[in-house]
């Protein structure tokens, strides 16, 4: 071996040593973090992320060294829905299915993106399906019903939110125009220009100005799958990054991979591969930021499990799963990973509740230690 390999191999050992001393350092428990950002797999269980690793490789899931496992049963009910878990992760609070951060009684359930406005902080959503869906909407919307999407809409183009990228514009335009869902006559697109730039197409999403605050909304209802979503949910999200880092108070992000759960309903194993190894490229460029920046708490989870998938078998060869099997046509019951990196990232570890999660994201955005999120605004 030459002297410069061996210098190589030391400087590839210290390099390792230091970046496995800084990913593995445990913080204490008061470390505080300047920016936020979740990342939700809708639907997505441990077999998911089994599959996408088989034929996809090493993931930049792989990259969060805090592990753990979140309970994610609904109030009333053990089997949840994405309105009922989004709550939880939003507010710390359980509720019932359908409810969009509402108290099963119809009380006021602050949010983590509301509480973190309320710091000063920037916030964002990012989906890949209808921005007034279940898990977007619980973030910034409180409605009784989760089907109830041009009140969602409303509520939405409303909020104080910095970055809001995902499908759905027809649910903003009035049915007088084509395309428009409204029946109330209200143009809320024209609303939100007033305070934010607004883009309906692929086109006018690559003219959005690099700073300040943006609405996409890139379909009419949902946008379409991963192979043919242009732009994708990564581009979405460095986006996003892009504008909400220009905030020295910090930012709260939310990025969802919401289709990972409509292939595990409909039991369509490609499709599930894809979004979720989507979902991953999307959890790199959150990594390469916060690699970069020191200060993010990265969380990677998902709402509730669906379609019962599981790996049985596997080529590691041909990276193939050879063997599998969908358990159900639904959400599932079991317990959903949670994977985290950065400051505070050690709390995060072991077996807790999603309202334990939603609340110590709550923490982090009212810049205090995690407590009981208060019930009224
Ligand atoms: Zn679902």
């Amino acid at each position: 071996m030459s002297i410069s390999a061996v210098r190589s191999l030391v400087s590839l050992a210290l390099c390792g040593l230091v970046i496995t001393g800084c990913a593995h350092v445990r913080p204490s428990s008061t470390d505080a973090s300047k920016n936020v950002v979740l990342l939700i797999g809708d639907g997505m269980g441990v077999a998911h992320i089994t599959a996408a690793k088989v034929e996809g490789g090493t993931l930049n899931m792989e990259r969060l060294p805090v592990g753990g496992f979140v309970t994610t049963h609904a109030e009333g009910a053990f089997l949840t829905d994405s309105a009922a878990s989004g709550t939880a992760l939003a507010t710390g609070h359980k509720t019932t299915n359908g409810t969009i951060s509402l108290s099963p009684s119809g009380e006021f359930l602050k949010t983590v993106v509301e509480f973190a406005e309320e710091s000063g902080m920037s916030t964002g959503l990012v989906t890949s399906c209808s921005i007034t869906h279940a898990t977007p909407a619980v973030f910034v919307a409180h409605v009784d019903d989760r089907n109830k999407d041009l009140e969602i809409a409303k509520q939405i183009a409303s909020c104080d939110a910095d970055v809001l990228f995902g499908g759905g514009w027809s649910y903003f335009v009035p049915d007088t125009e084509h395309g428009g869902a409204r029946k109330d006559g209200a143009n809320l697109l024209d609303e939100m220009r007033t305070r934010m730039s607004v883009a309906v197409s692929t086109e006018e999403f690559a003219e959005l100005p690099d700073h300040g605050p943006a609405a996409a909304f890139l379909a009419p209802g949902h946008p379409s799958r991963a192979s043919s979503r242009t732009p994708s949910l990564t581009e979405l999200t460095e986006k996003a990054l892009g504008i909400l880092s220009d905030d020295e108070d910090g930012f709260f992000l939310m990025v969802e991979g919401s289709q990972i759960d409509w292939a595990g309903h409909e039991n369509d194993e490609e499709w599930l591969i894809e979004e979720t190894l989507d979902f991953d490229e999307a959890v790199g460029v959150v990594m390469d930021f916060a690699e970069r920046d020191g200060e993010t708490l990265v969380v990677v989870t998902a709402d509730h499990e669906c379609g019962g998938y599981l790996v049985i078998d596997a080529s590691l060869d041909a990276h193939k799963v050879t063997r599998w099997k969908f358990g159900s046509e639904n959400h599932t019951a079991t317990m959903v990973p949670l994977l985290a990196y950065g400051p505070g990232s050690y709390e995060l570890g072991g077996i807790r509740d999603n309202t334990s999660l939603g609340r110590i994201l709550i923490g982090h955005a009212r810049r205090v230690a995690p407590g009981p999120a208060t019930l009224a605004r």
